[in-house]
């Protein structure tokens, strides 16, 4: 296995085996507002302009195209499932249409893997075909973006409009990613149809924020009516624990990798 690739999975993000990151850098400027008034910033952020410097010479709002990394999961042949773009968000306004597409067909081609896509930039998602084997996903709206704060109107519409795309996206597995879980969201999910959603605490560095039990309630009551799967972020207080995962691709993609070996 390419050693660069097998480093990136001890970053402890513990919903994906794999971390791909062709693409790096990201101009959202996302942060989060804790119940205590502190702000917290991106942790892709603080990794690119405090731990990964060397990799980020131009700051993190820099576009940094890396197409040497692109066989990464062609090369590993062990089915897995990989976080794409966990140091950007490949949906970005500012990358290319040719590059998503490169990324895409890298997917497309490596079909054995499961890769789990976010955005919080969803309309863009209506361009671009995606392969099955690619879970497309939105996330919770941060408390700031471009350097504006966003009410929680604000929060929510975005929060509507985003899983209202992610409904017309042809694909099998469609997710959220509620980190954090910081209103009664609950509310917008009700028909979301979502295959899979992760819920998480607010954290800013080592301090979590443990979200009103009611919240998590809510959304558990709600998805679950829907027979979505749940994962709780390891920051999240809560028993009793779900670390579930859709089960459809997986399986789908490792009978493909069967047929292949026969
Ligand atoms: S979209 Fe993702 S990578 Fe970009 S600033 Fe927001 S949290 Fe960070």
């Amino acid at each position: 296995m390419n050693k660069q690739f097998k480093a990136q999975n001890k970053r402890g993000i513990e919903w994906t085996d794999y971390t791909w990151n062709p693409v790096g850098g990201c101009q959202h400027q996302c942060r989060w507002e804790m119940p205590d008034g502190t702000i917290a910033e991106c942790y892709a952020e603080t990794v690119a302009e405090r731990v990964a410097r060397a990799a980020y010479p131009q700051g993190f709002e820099h576009h940094y195209w890396r197409p040497e990394l692109l066989n990464q999961p062609l090369m590993h042949l062990e089915p897995s499932r990989i976080f794409l773009d966990s140091m950007s968000d490949l949906m970005g306004h500012w990358i290319p249409d040719e590059q998503v597409n490169q990324v895409l067909d890298v997917c497309r081609k490596a079909h054995w893997h499961t890769f789990q896509l976010l955005t919080k930039n969803a309309p863009r998602l209506k361009k671009f075909d995606f392969p099955s084997n690619v879970w497309v996903g939105v996330s919770a709206p941060p408390s700031f973006m471009f350097g504006k704060k966003l009410s929680l109107n604000h929060q929510a519409r975005m929060a509507t409009k985003m899983l209202d795309v992610l409904q017309r996206i042809d694909v099998p597995i469609k997710w959220m990613s509620i980190e954090p879980l910081s209103f009664d969201i609950a509310p917008l999910l009700v028909d979301s149809h979502l295959q899979w959603a992760v819920i998480g605490a607010a954290t800013n560095g080592v301090k979590a924020y443990q979200p009103e039990p009611e919240w998590v309630e809510n959304v558990l009551n709600v998805l679950g009516a829907q027979g979505t799967k749940i994962f709780f972020k390891g920051n999240l207080a809560w028993t009793p624990w779900r670390e579930d995962f859709p089960a459809v691709q997986m399986a789908e993609n490792i009978k493909n990798l069967e047929v292949l070996a026969v």
